[in-house]
Parts: C-alpha cells; structure tokens; sequence
C-alpha cells in the first residue's frame, strides 16, 4: 500500500507530480510520501495494541533526520546499530529509554555513549561484549541494562546476505549456549539483564520463521524465569518483507496476529524493530534517462542514478519496478537500467519489459525508501543526491543534493606535497 499513482498519465507522489519535484530539485532524488510513512507506521503499531509493545524503528533502513521523527512524533522507539545512529536518533528527538542497541561490533566510546544517553539497552551479541559493557558500565558507575541477541537458528527463507538467525551466521549467541551465558550476565556486577532479543533476517515473506524464533524464545525465558532471572522485554527484531515485485507478505495484522496468538501468555514488554515494512514503498529514487543504446541485441537506458545512489539491485540482485514518470501507452521492449558507473555491477534493473525509455524523460525506481539512500556512498566522486518529503501537497527538501566541495570535505593535503 502506497500513494505513488498516476493521475492523467502523470507519476505523482499523493498528489504532487513527481515532475515538479524534479523541475525544483534537478535528478536524481529520493522523494517520499509523508502520508504513506505515517500510515504504515500507523498500521504497524496498532497491529500489536492489544499488547504491551515498543516500535523501535530500524534506523539503518532510512536514517534520514526528518523520516526519524515522523515516526518518533507517533511514539516510535529506534534500533540502532552504531553511535552514529543514536547521534542521529537522539537529534531527531527519540526518548532514550526507547532506543535498544543491536549489533556484533560495538566499540568502547559507542558503549559510552549509550550509558551516558541512558538507553533503554543494549543487544549483546558476544560474551566479550558483555564483558566490556560490564567493564565500561563500572568505571562510569551505572548500570547496563542488556537482553542478549541469541541466535535461534531458524531458516528465514529469505536471501542469504540478509538472513541473520541461522547458527552459521556471525549475528547473536548460539541459543543453546545462552542459558549459560545469562547464568553468567546475572553475576555481573554493572549488567542488569531485563531482556531476550532476536533478529532472524530481512524481507522475510512467511509468518512460520518468526513463529519458530519466537516459540524458542519463549521456551529460553521460561527456563531463565525458572532460575529468577526477571525477563520484562521481548524483543523479535525486524524483517517483515514488502513486495517489490510479485512476492506476498503477510500484512502486518496477520502478522501481529500470529504473534499474539502465542504471546498473551508471556507477561513481557514486547519490542518489534521494524524497517523495511515502514519505509521500504514509501519512497522512490527518480532518475533522468540519459541515453540509450543497443549493443549485442540488448537495448540498454542509461540513466543518472546508479548503484552508488541505490546498490541493493548490485549487492542482492534485488529487485525494483521501473515505472517511466510519464506513461505513453507505449509497448515494452526488453531492457537493462543501467546508471554511470564504471562497474558492470553498475544497474537498476536487468533483462526487464519496460516502457521503451527514451533519452530526456525521467523514470521512477520504485520501493526505494528503505536500505536506498541509507546505504548511499560518493563511489566515482559522485555527490548525494538529495531527498524530499511530500506532505499534503506540498514538498519538502529535508536533505540538500551534495556539492562538489562536499566531496573533498575533510581530506587534507600533506605539506610535503606542497
Ligand atoms: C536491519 C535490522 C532490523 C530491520 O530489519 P528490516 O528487515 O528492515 O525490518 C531490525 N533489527 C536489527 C538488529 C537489524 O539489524
């Protein structure tokens, strides 16, 4: 469900054209749909209001200030994984005792950072980093309060650079070896354990695996119940899939259903960490078509966004509609979107019937709002592109198109070069 519609054969963002935008800001863009991110937010939320829960919404997915705080203006919490996230969170606004702290790689002022911002807790992916966190809590005289990140070992389904919860994998604690572990965490002086945490993977299209990891879950904390280790939070991360193209996720109330079904007996705090699902259709990458071409038989579009602005078609082979912003009832023709870079990686979309394209006119590169700009570098010194928030007809530009003294900002030339 999103508000990217044609209205008299015009691409249009609710309804604003997506063609003045880029009169305005100049290709490529990010431009997002304030009414769609606020609606599956919504969705999200009230899915699970029948019981105890917190919304930490995954800031890796889209870290973008402005998108944070719509979702912290509705009462979101944020997950995230580095001190560069909890800056951005807590500039956004985020309660910190509704920010949870996930990731293998924590360093020692990360950990600082987050005791001093006091945040609800950590997700501690290794026994080293328990042992640190520890370390680091006693020295600044407070408490860390942590759940552990286990590992269930379900099989997500899903692909594997973003399946996250089967024991071969780096992320979390092997769940058979977490009781003892916990045992272990109890009897730390500066650690106050309140949780149990996992993370199975993204773009998961079937309700069985969360089912699976919860059940184990669920069987982890009544043994720790059992010992006295007092378990107030739940929390089954994020992976909820959208579809890109013809994949059928359950929607987020059949999901929430599923797992209220098995959890009105657990008496805990619920945490989901949702990304993708929120923001994953609620933004579009548009892009300007620069040439086109054919060589071997194969017609190519070159356009003006590549895989420096969106890499997940060259990381995961992932797909995304091309859909052109103005539409022409012309006939398809096979083609690959193919952006500037000097890689072969380097495409939008491949072997795809799209609208024959023609040099000039701008193309929308659909369901980009999640993992699209966040992942975004300056590969082939290319500037950043910029993003744009459409909100009841209007449009804002909330963050500016790098420019090219951006590019060179920081570096420095050493005197001997002089
Ligand atoms: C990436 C990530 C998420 C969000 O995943 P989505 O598939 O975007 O919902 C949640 N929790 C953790 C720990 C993550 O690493």
């Amino acid at each position: 469900m999103h508000y990217f519609h044609y209205i008299d054969d015009q691409l249009c963002c609710e309804d604003v054209p997506v063609l003045s935008v880029a009169q305005a800001v100049g290709t490529p863009f990010y431009l997002y749909s304030h009414r769609t991110l606020k609606r599956h937010f919504e969705v999200f939320d009230s899915a699970f209001k029948d019981i105890p829960h917190i919304i930490c919404f995954s800031a890796k997915a889209n870290s973008n200030g402005a998108i944070l705080r719509i979702f912290i203006n509705e009462g979101s919490g944020i997950d995230i994984v580095s001190g560069g996230e909890l800056y951005r969170a807590l500039e956004a606004g985020a309660d910190p005792r509704k920010i949870v702290y996930s990731g293998v790689g924590k360093r020692e002022e990360e950990i600082r950072y987050a005791l001093k911002s006091d945040i609800l807790m950590f997700n501690v992916e290794s026994s080293q980093e328990l042992e640190a966190i520890n370390e680091y809590a006693g020295r600044m005289g407070v408490v860390a309060r942590i759940s552990l990140r286990v590992n269930p070992d379900v099989d997500p389904m899903t692909h594997p650079h973003i399946s996250t919860g089967m024991k071969e994998n780096k992320f979390g604690i092997d769940i058979n070896k977490s009781l003892e572990e916990y045992r272990h965490a109890e009897r730390l002086k500066h650690i106050e354990v309140i949780g149990v945490d996992c993370h199975i993977g993204s773009q998961i299209t079937q309700i069985a695996p969360f089912i699976d990891a919860l059940d184990r879950l669920k069987e982890l904390i009544a043994s720790l119940r059992n010992e006295g280790v007092g378990i107030r939070y739940l929390d089954l991360g994020g992976g909820l899939g959208i579809t890109y193209d013809q994949e059928t996720p359950p929607h987020p109330a059949d999901y929430a259903k599923a797992i209220m079904d098995r959890a009105r007996d657990i008496d805990c705090t619920f945490i989901f960490e949702p990304g993708r699902v929120i923001v994953g259709n609620a933004g579009i990458l548009v892009s300007e078509v620069l040439y086109t071409k054919t060589n071997a038989d194969k017609r190519f579009v070159i356009v003006d966004a590549g895989m420096n602005d969106l890499l997940r078609p060259s990381l995961y082979d992932s797909y995304h509609k091309i859909q052109p912003v103005e539409l022409k009832g012309r006939k398809s023709i096979l083609s690959d979107v193919v952006g500037p870079i000097c890689e072969s990686g380097d495409y939008l979309a491949r072997g795809r019937a799209i609208p024959g394209l023609e040099r000039g006119e701008l193309m929308a590169v659909m369901s980009a709002g999640a993992y699209g700009f966040s992942m975004s570098s300056n590969y082939n010194s290319r500037p950043r592109v910029p993003e744009v928030l459409v909100k009841d007809g209007m449009f804002y530009v909330i963050r500016s198109r790098e420019t090219l003294a951006d590019l060179a900002r920081g570096e420095s030339i050493p005197d001997f070069l002089r």
